[in-house]
């Protein structure tokens, strides 16, 4: 080998995936041997069916280093302006992210890398910075309950308009939406209107109250609407009440902080973004909406819900309430069918008004009111009219011919202002506004309208005295507390702490992967160049973005063998429905509209039946076999007995079971033959990138969950990236958006998100992961998540019953264990276990699904087989304990199992009762004392709460009361 040889073959560019997958060869070789196999190879051949391996390599470059790929994300960041100052507005503004939460909380594993709170004793932290996002938007909103976050503002919109369809006394499809909301808001909600036969009007503002005698079920307005102007919405209330519909209003959370809020004039549904309280544009997400209403709706309302119960001892301790809402349970029947959400953005809204506080959000709020009345001042001095007398942080000028001049005048001095139509530009200001930037815009303003114009000194009130708010808010004692940074720093980390995240141990969450979020991944998403750019920024000032995208784009289609990705959708629940949305255009691009029965296996995934029932569509179940796998014979009747009106199927593959059924093509070809298409879930891709894909199995359109398999983190339940992959023949049918035109074919259905790209702001974390596993590297990783899950499924076997087997008696990548068993003979539950892992510092597997009983372990080609081994040890020691009960032992009611999780204060209490030592209960393995998790609280009381629901944070005065 030559020097130069010898040179690049040492630039490490295969150490990345060493590290991302995490059994050495040595670990591998030892775990094969194990089961008893000669290589990978021969368990790949055994677990996934020949009929539809890949017979070819994907088209995915070779692996890159880090420091190569930070390299090139920087470079595409750099080609991204985000010198130029976006004071575009349309519901997304410029925030200062307060560092101490930048570095402590969006740049930290400690809360990024969490899971949904599902498991509430090990999650207090994310559910009290949880709760305080809730409490935050009832008071802004003057509301009585409020959400954990929703998706984005325009589905948050939809959400809304779904609500009010469902409580409706009459049988009302007529949704009135004032004409000045958000553009993309409306787009939004009339996709979604559309296949539910809902007509959405748009209707000037003006003639809002009147138009209501034509009994809308819902009436949706904007405060400050999208040109800026502020109104008066009483009116507007009283007669969508009057006429027995519910008044839905998008409001700016900042403006509420100064403004009369909508719950005190009477609106029943607010929602909005909560993006401007400290989370970076990111060119249009991730960013937590939210959703707030009134307590006669808390059934009915869409998304997360956290509220306060006690534990086993009575104290407090938070956890989901009213999860029997959920599209987990409730299923066609649900009120959407949202799942992940934005946990992560949620937690940091709410921390930025924890950080400020009221009167940091009232001064943060003036000094942008300021800013606009300024500007309006100075637009006046130049000659230009301003729209609206009455307004908040937006103001809209009618320029006449000049619009194009003030465009580019303030595009020479680093500014984006909005084009709202020929005349008129709007300018939105926002927290990051300098004096000096109003000197420009002052210059910009004098230069387009051929005059010197100064900086005003005085500038009018734009807030007429009747919109004032006059009530207060944010007092409870979270948002009074933490104002020096020791005190935010300390409490930050406090919430961490009380969390299980995978900066800790290993989260085998069947079927929703939670494998390694390299930092490597992460550093370029707070890069300004990602960070801070509009999405509605020129194309020309995001050509580091599109870039991005387009390689994105063609990585995915590589990997699904797909012709087409659209990566709007910001969730898998959204992808579905952007899925199914494909599918009903396709039908009825043929002139076969009236195909509207959605096949799914009683197998799937709650979100599955909601998202069918949102796209229109009615949903036949088709009965699964003993073994987990589609009932052939079933799904034949249901095809062929629904034929003329067959739609589609929606499969996961790898099964919910974990297994690669045999018979996945001839399910296909059975729905084709009859008609129909066929969605594959593609929540188990972790098993099938560059061993097999959803085009290779016959399916036409699927989601990935970049959040599962591509490495973006759950933050604790959101964000996400939930993409569609499509064949040629779906491709017209993607979605698309009414403000950038390249976002999708002009053909689509309108768009399923309020960004072009949903949440842009996060793809650099699935391109940095393709990039630096490379072709290799993916298809290894497939490989080794499927060893990981055999080895398991092989080391438990022993203690535990394995619930479903593939044709060679191998597992896929996850195993489920069926603890059905020990309630009969120990009294032990398989929550009881869950419960009890917490204890030796794990986070369980997925709980009773898809099998009621049983856990679902999915430990993904990111954990050494030493972490494997802690993990097993742990099962095989409650196994061991569950034995110990059965022989009586231990009481039924009195172990450590039934108590679990224990608590430091349970253990150093001065009496100690229980038949079982100290140590058992919290020192079980020798492990688990060497970085012992203590869960802060006991065993969370689920009924309680819901019968007693409180879902926002203690009032002042309860904690004055207190103290009294
Ligand atoms: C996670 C998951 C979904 C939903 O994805 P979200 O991103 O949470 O909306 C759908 N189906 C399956 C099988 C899943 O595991």
């Amino acid at each position: 080998m030559n020097a130069i040889a010898e040179f690049d073959s040492l630039s490490g560019r295969e150490e990345f995936r060493a590290r991302h997958i995490a059994p050495s060869a040595a670990e591998q070789a030892a775990m094969l041997a194990a089961l008893g196999l000669p290589d990978r190879e021969t368990l790949i051949a055994r677990t996934v069916p020949d009929a539809i391996r890949l017979t070819r390599r994907m088209a995915i470059p070779p692996a890159r280093s880090e420091a190569e790929v930070l390299a090139e994300l920087a470079a595409l960041a750099a080609e991204n302006r985000s010198d130029i100052k976006s004071l575009i507005g349309l519901g997304y503004h410029g925030t200062h992210v307060p560092p101490v939460i930048l570095r402590n909380v969006l740049e930290n594993p400690g809360w990024y890398t969490a899971y949904t709170p599902y498991q509430a004793e090990i999650a207090q932290g994310r559910l009290e910075a949880l709760l305080n996002f809730q409490t935050m938007v009832t008071e802004l909103t003057g509301m009585e309950i409020a959400n954990a976050s929703l998706l984005d503002e325009g589905t948050a919109a939809a959400e809304a308009m779904a609500l009010a369809l469902h409580v409706q006394k009459g049988g009302s499809r007529l949704l009135l939406a004032a004409a000045d909301c958000h553009p993309q808001t409306l787009a939004v909600v009339e996709t979604r209107a559309r296949p539910l036969g809902i007509t959405v009007e748009r209707v000037a503002f003006a003639d809002l109250a009147a138009s209501c005698a034509r009994k809308p079920f819902g009436v949706l307005v904007q405060t400050p609407s999208t040109t800026g102007e502020l109104r008066d919405l009483a009116g507007v209330i009283a007669a969508a009440k009057g006429a027995g519909a519910l008044a839905i209003v998008a409001a700016d959370l900042l403006s509420l902080a100064l403004i009369r809020p909508p719950g005190e004039m009477g609106a029943d549904v607010v929602v909005g973004s909560a993006q401007r309280f400290g989370v970076p544009f990111g060119y249009g997400g991730p960013h937590a909406a939210f959703f707030a209403t009134r307590d006669a709706f808390k059934r009915q309302m869409p998304g997360r819900l956290v509220g306060v119960s006690v534990d086993a001892a009575g104290r407090p301790a938070l956890r989901l309430a009213l999860q029997t809402r959920e599209q987990h349970i409730r299923r066609e029947k649900a009120t959407s069918n949202i799942c992940t959400a934005q946990v992560l953005l949620a937690v940091m809204a709410g921390m930025y008004a924890v950080w400020h506080g009221a009167d940091g959000l009232q001064r943060i709020a003036r000094r942008c009111n300021l800013a606009a009345r300024i500007f309006a001042a100075a637009a006046r001095d130049a000659g230009f009219t301003p729209r609206h007398g009455a307004f908040f942080d937006t103001v809209t000028l009618d320029c006449g011919d000049r619009a194009e001049a003030l465009m580019a005048a303030a595009l020479a001095r680093g500014f984006n202002l909005r084009r709202v139509n020929a005349t008129d530009v709007g300018v939105a200001m926002d927290e990051t506004v300098t004096r000096a930037d109003l000197e420009r815009l002052t210059d910009a303003l004098g230069e387009a309208a051929g005059r010197s114009v100064t900086l005003p000194e005085t500038a009018d009130p734009s807030i007429p005295e009747g919109l004032l708010r006059t009530s207060r808010f944010l007092r409870q004692a979270v948002f009074n507390s933490h104002h020096a940074e020791h005190e935010m720093l300390r409490y930050l980390k406090r919430l961490e702490d009380k969390d299980v995240a995978l900066n800790r141990s290993m989260i085998p969450l069947g079927s929703c992967t939670m494998k390694l979020n390299a930092t490597a991944e992460m550093i370029p998403i707070t890069n300004p160049g990602f960070a801070n750019i509009h999405p509605f920024a020129p194309a020309e000032q995001a050509r580091g973005y599109r870039t991005l995208i387009t390689r994105l784009e063609q990585w995915l289609c590589a990997v699904t063998g797909f012709a087409a990705v659209s990566l709007q959708p910001n969730a898998g629940s959204a992808g579905e429905y952007a899925g199914l949305l494909a599918i009903r255009g396709f039908h009825e691009s043929r002139g076969e509209g009236h195909r509207d029965v959605c096949l799914i296996p009683t197998s799937a995934h709650g979100t599955n039946p909601a998202s069918a029932v949102m796209a229109g569509f009615r949903v036949v179940a088709v009965a699964c076999d003993r073994d987990g796998n589609v009932d052939l014979a079933d799904l034949r009747a249901k095809a062929e007995a629904n034929a003329s009106r067959l739609a589609a199927l929606m499969v996961t593959y790898p099964s919910t079971h974990g297994v690669f059924e045999e018979a996945i093509a001839e399910i296909c070809a059975i729905v084709h033959a009859h008609g129909g298409q066929v969605y594959m879930d593609g929540a188990n891709m972790n098993a099938q990138v560059g061993l097999t894909s959803p085009a290779a199995i016959g399916a036409d359109v699927c989601h990935l969950n970049l959040h599962k398999t591509f490495c973006i983190p759950h933050g604790g339940g959101g964000p996400g990236v939930g993409p569609i992959g499509v064949a040629a023949h779906l491709a017209p049918f993607l979605p698309n958006h009414p403000l950038v035109p390249e976002a999708g074919p002009a053909s689509g259905p309108g768009p399923v998100a309020s960004a072009p790209w949903g949440s842009a702001g996060i793809l650099p974390i699935p391109y940095a992961y393709i990039a630096m596993m490379g072709e290799e590297g993916l298809r290894e990783a497939s490989e080794v998540a499927i060893l990981n899950a055999n080895y398991i499924a092989h080391r438990l076997a022993p203690h535990y019953p394995i619930l479903y087997r593939g044709a060679h008696g191998f597992v896929a990548h996850e195993c489920i264990i069926d603890c059905r068993g020990f309630q009969a003979s120990a009294g032990v539950m398989v929550e009881d276990i869950a419960k009890r892992l917490q204890d030796y510092g794990f986070h369980a597997p997925t709980m009773s699904w898809p099998v009621a009983g049983t856990l679902m372990i999915e430990p993904t080609e990111s954990e050494s087989k030493a972490e494997l081994d802690r993990f097993c040890d742990a099962m095989i020691a409650i196994r061991a304990e569950i034995r110990a009960i059965e022989e009586r032992r231990w009481p039924i009611g009195d172990n450590p199992i039934k108590n679990a999780p224990h608590t430091a204060e349970d253990v150093t209490a001065e009496v100690w009762t229980h038949p079982y030592s100290r140590q058992v209960a919290v020192m079980p393995l020798p492990f688990v004392a060497a970085a012992k998790y203590w869960p802060p609280v006991k065993r969370v009381d689920n009924v309680y709460g819901d019968r007693n629901l409180v879902c926002t944070c203690e009032p002042m005065e309860s904690y004055a009361q207190a103290a009294e």
